[in-house]
């Protein structure tokens, strides 16, 4: 008989420990990895077992018992488990937050772990016949009727039904009670879709599948490095079909889903399996489901944005981890993860392989290539016939500008548009103008709230803060000296979009930005009208870079490639030279070669000679070695502890008292606290914000160092004053 009386449960709370219920009343003690409703004061939450044990330091009589067992078995696979605790020690993050993060928001609650059936509907023999002699007054049960038909054998989920007809549901109901239609229950995450043969792979990509085939069976770690439309893609496809065979799940992450509907498509039409895709856009129900099928293994491949790397498999194969250097793995509120690096660690764990692509690596995994923790296969030219862009330089300091565009750029655009083919302009900032400002008395509009300017959006006549998004109607006459000398300085993606309507009144000229583009199907519904060659001219911000494969854009430009170049962070060029990587590289896919213009007014920067070059591999190695030589990541880890009040002087105060409370252990574990520092916009949405740097180069014992720290400072008073929050590994310095 077991003597196992307490469980410990992580609970949603935000403290870093695990509480102690009794269990002996029970028949059974809950697994772990397995849900039990407990109470926690005056309510019942849910929480995850994380362990069994026989004593407490508490005695009996003194803990409270669990009330329910929400799983007979554990909910969370080992492997997974085993993952997320591993994360919450990595990021010093609270066990039950982390717990949370990765279940589905039904599985927070103290519901069952299966989700309701799909249902799918098919038309019956009956349905077939009621068909020719339907009347005509029926035109909504004809119509169902003669969808299902042309569905051939398969059947179909109500929900692609009323995409095309709006009372589908109700339809199908009088239909079934007829005997017209039959539901049946699909554990499927979508219908079978048929198969598209692969292409032919080219010798690199060749290359880079032997390596890959050759580690299938336990872990490692490659960083597939390929330029811009060099079939890396072709590349996952390849190995995903492989792991498949061999009976094994596959796990592909991606940065937006919204911005890579043609991946999904490639891999829909691909694998002659089912697909699980879970992204943000999903509702509770359709995320319960797919990450169930992922869970019982019936989905072959889950593809997902960053939270999706907490996916569970039954049976994991393989890791992507697309466009790997993209900032929107990271999360940035809360529990704090990177998703590429818990891949990675993910991969370990369950001794798999895992592949990191991009066209322009970030440098800590460039750094991994170099010292041969990760194995570098690259892909050094376009698949096909297509060559790289030719990208000019142009200088600012020479060339006049009217609305942001210059003479060679409107010159560029004109040729394009003459030869019939497409062109993408990328402007820094959405909305009209950056900032209005007095050209009498140098008033500026600034954000009540931050310490940044507003921006104009002329159509709307409104000026709003980016920021935080606080908004006023655009004054006309200036609140300062009342004159009528207002002026809106700097280009935002709306004036460029009017500027190039002037210019050339019979283009079609098409703005993407999040101002126009809200739900994710109208962001599709524009660049699939870029793909049909509705649109000559395609004005936005970075948004357009991603990933795209547009095969009538043969020019883009880049209005201002100088925000990035002398930004606070450290990491200001990699991200410079990554967005300008990738922005060339939606130019010339096909048969044309591309071109690029970028404006600056620092032409002398020795990135851009690189960037001419499409030389990544100079950039980052040039790159790393000043990191090195400054002691910046990867060579010396970081941690940001952030502290923000309403009170201006109470997260300075923190921070101070935090960096004392460290100061002796971290003298003696090798790290170093530097001086607390206001953030660099140090108001933001009516709050104060400051900051703590912590560095160190031994990781192992900075991590020893980072849990110690915390632990002391969670309960401390000072922290109660502020919103305080630690940042392992940050990719964002403020
Ligand atoms: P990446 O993911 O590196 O940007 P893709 O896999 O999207 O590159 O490939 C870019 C283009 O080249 C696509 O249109 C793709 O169909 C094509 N392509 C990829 N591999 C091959 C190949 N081996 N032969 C011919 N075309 C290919
Ligand atoms: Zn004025
Ligand atoms: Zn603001």
């Amino acid at each position: 008989m077991s003597a196992k009386k307490i469980v410990q449960v992580a609970l949603p709370v935000r403290l870093r420990r695990l509480f102690d219920y009794r269990v002996d009343h029970l028949n059974q003690v809950p697994h772990v990895g397995a849900r039990v409703l407990v109470p926690l004061q005056k309510r019942k939450v849910v929480g995850v077992v994380c362990a069994s044990r026989e004593t407490s330091e508490l005695p009996l009589s003194k803990l409270k018992a669990v009330s329910r067992v929400l799983d007979d078995k554990p909910l969370l696979p080992k492997e997974l488990f085993r993952l997320l605790l591993w994360a919450a020690a990595y990021y010093h993050h609270p066990v039950g937050d982390v717990l949370q993060t990765a279940l589905p928001v039904r599985l927070r609650r103290d519901g069952p772990s299966e989700p309701k059936p799909l249902y799918l509907w098919r038309i019956s023999d009956a349905g077939r016949e009621r068909l020719d002699t339907i009347p005509a007054r029926y035109a909504a049960q004809r119509q169902v009727l003669e969808l299902l038909v042309s569905a051939d054998e398969s059947a179909v989920p109500g929900k692609s039904l009323s995409s095309t007809l709006p009372n589908a549901a109700a339809v199908l109901a009088r239909l079934e009670g007829q005997g017209f239609v039959e539901k049946v229950a699909a554990d499927l995450p979508g219908s079978p879709p048929e198969t598209e043969a692969a292409a032919a792979l080219n010798p690199a990509q060749q290359a880079a599948s032997v390596a890959l085939k050759g580690a299938e069976g336990g872990y490692t770690p490659f960083l597939l490095d390929g330029v811009t439309g060099s079939g890396k893609t072709e590349v996952y496809l390849d190995c995903a079909c492989r792991t498949i065979a061999r009976g094994r799940q596959v796990l592909v992450l991606v940065p937006e889903i919204a911005l890579t509907p043609q991946l999904i498509a490639r891999f829909e039409r691909r694998l002659g399996s089912s697909l699980a895709v879970l992204h943000s856009g999903l509702t509770d129900t359709e995320r319960h489901r797919a990450w169930w099928c992922a869970r019982q293994g019936s989905a072959a491949v889950v593809l997902g944005t960053r939270s999706a790397v907490f996916a569970p498999l039954a049976r994991p194969g393989l890791i992507v981890v697309d466009e790997e250097h993209d900032l929107s793995y990271k999360q940035r509120e809360g529990f704090r993860y990177h998703a590429r690096d818990i891949a990675v660690k993910r991969a370990q764990l369950a001794d798999i392989p895992v592949v990191l692509g991009s066209a322009t690596p970030s440098l800590e995994s460039m750094a991994n290539a170099a010292n041969g923790r990760y194995r570098h296969l690259k892909l050094e030219s376009r698949a096909g016939s297509a060559k790289l862009p030719k990208v000019e330089i142009l200088d600012l300091n020479r060339l006049a500008l009217n609305d942001g565009l210059s003479a060679p750029v409107v010159g560029a655009l004109k040729d394009c548009l003459s030869r019939g083919e497409q062109s993408l302009v990328f402007v820094n900032r959405r909305g009209f103008a950056p900032v209005i400002v007095c050209t009498e008395c140098g008033w500026q509009a600034l954000c009540p709230r931050c310490d940044a300017r507003q921006t104009l959006h002329r159509r709307t006549g409104r000026v709003i803060c980016h920021h935080c998004g606080s908004q006023a109607s655009a004054p006309s006459t200036c609140p300062q000296c009342q004159k009528e000398t207002l002026f809106p300085a700097g280009e935002g993606t709306q004036r460029v979009e009017e500027a190039l309507v002037r210019i050339f009144p019979e283009a079609a000229v098409m703005r993407i930005d999040s101002d126009v583009a809200g739900p994710s199907d109208e962001i599709a519904k524009a660049f699939q009208a870029v793909r049909d060659r509705k649109v000559d001219i395609l004005v936005g911000t970075q948004m357009l870079s991603k990933g795209h494969d547009f095969a009538g854009v043969t020019l883009v430009c880049v209005l201002s490639a100088d925000q990035g170049l002398y930004s606070l962070d450290f990491r200001g060029s990699e991200r410079l030279f990554q967005q300008l990587s990738q922005v060339s590289g939606r130019a010339g896919r096909r048969e044309r070669r591309g071109a690029v213009l970028v404006q600056t007014a620092h032409p002398e920067d020795p990135a851009f000679a690189r960037l001419r070059q499409h030389d990544f591999a100079g950039f980052a190695k040039e790159a790393l070695s000043e990191r090195k030589a400054a002691g910046y990541p990867p060579y010396v880890r970081f941690a940001l502890m952030r502290a923000e009040s309403t009170q201006s002087g109470a997260p300075i105060r923190f921070l101070r008292s935090a960096a004392l409370a460290g100061e002796s252990l971290a003298s003696r574990s090798a790290v170093e606290i530097m001086t607390p520092v206001p953030s660099p916009m140090e108001r933001r949405a009516g709050r104060f914000r400051a900051q703590l740097l912590v560095r160190s180069k031994d990781e192992r014992r900075f991590h020893r160092f980072l849990e110690d720290w915390v632990q002391g400072i969670e309960v401390s008073r000072e922290a109660a004053r502020v919103r305080w929050s630690l940042d392992v590994d940050p990719q964002e310095m403020y």
